[in-house]
């Protein structure tokens, strides 16, 4: 009777568990608001790795002349990430007086904070054959560094997602622009959503529409504490926020 009542009581709990799977925390374009950091910067992984963050983000944009270089804006401080040679995109510093790092020194020094998951987002370009050598040359790169199965890839370019997936299948590819159902997700063969706020509470239902079909569902940039407990409640696998602190307290 006693054996019985334990394995009640662990089932219930291992169904609890199961239920309240802790949401994992994403910091969007590194965590860029610490101290001494910036957006994408070498500084801002270390700082999403140095508090715990389950994933660090970061955009990666190829050159004219065919150079991975992480940044966000195509067009930053005056210099165009897409249209410009690497020359050009190299003398451009930081707000935190770093000089803008190419993806190869990004990677290097990820490897060496082993514990933060790597979220890669390949910028879309304006010629799809374009995007795809991107694709091939992050795809080097990851491989280089031996950081791929740490890794999950993000785009809002779906052309550029199906070139990861013939290139890498067994890596996580989530999709950005919020227009594609989860059934539809699922037939590309892709590992889930990544959509923004506004997406997501327009189609609360595709979370669960999500799970059913075994994607996994991530929103961005969530940074006000009703929009982190909103999707918490809602049950998504990963928040991207621009104050991953803010959110750990909330989870813990
Ligand atoms: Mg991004």
């Amino acid at each position: 009777m006693i054996k019985k009542i334990t394995f009640l009581a662990l089932f219930a709990f291992a169904l609890f568990s199961i239920s309240q799977a802790q949401v994992k925390v994403v910091a969007h374009r590194g965590y860029w608001k610490a101290p001494g950091s910036a957006q994408n910067s070498l500084t801002s992984f270390a700082k999403a790795d140095s508090i715990g963050a389950f994933g660090s983000e970061f955009d990666v944009w190829m050159t004219t002349d065919g150079k991975l270089v992480v940044n966000h804006d195509r067009t930053f401080k005056g210099v165009n990430m897409e249209t410009s040679p690497f020359s050009e995109i190299r003398k451009v510093r930081l707000d935190n007086g770093e000089q803008l790092p190419t993806l190869d020194e990004y990677l290097k020094s990820a490897a060496s904070k082993p514990n933060t998951r790597i979220v890669l987002e390949m910028k879309s370009l304006t010629d799809l054959s374009r995007e795809d050598e991107s694709a091939l040359r992050i795809v080097k790169a990851l491989k280089k560094h031996n950081v791929l199965d740490r890794t999950d890839i993000i785009a809002f370019s779906i052309n550029a997602c199906l070139a990861f997936k013939k290139l890498i299948p067994d890596t996580k590819i989530y999709y950005l622009d919020g227009d594609l159902s989860p059934k539809k997700i699922k037939s590309l063969g892709l590992a889930g959503i990544d959509y923004s706020i506004k997406a997501l509470k327009q189609h609360p239902e595709w979370v669960e529409e999500s799970h059913k079909l075994g994607l996994e569902v991530n929103v961005w940039t969530v940074d006000e504490e009703a929009d982190m407990n909103y999707f918490i409640d809602l049950g998504v696998d990963y928040i991207t926020t621009d104050y991953p602190e803010k959110l750990q307290k909330l989870i813990h």
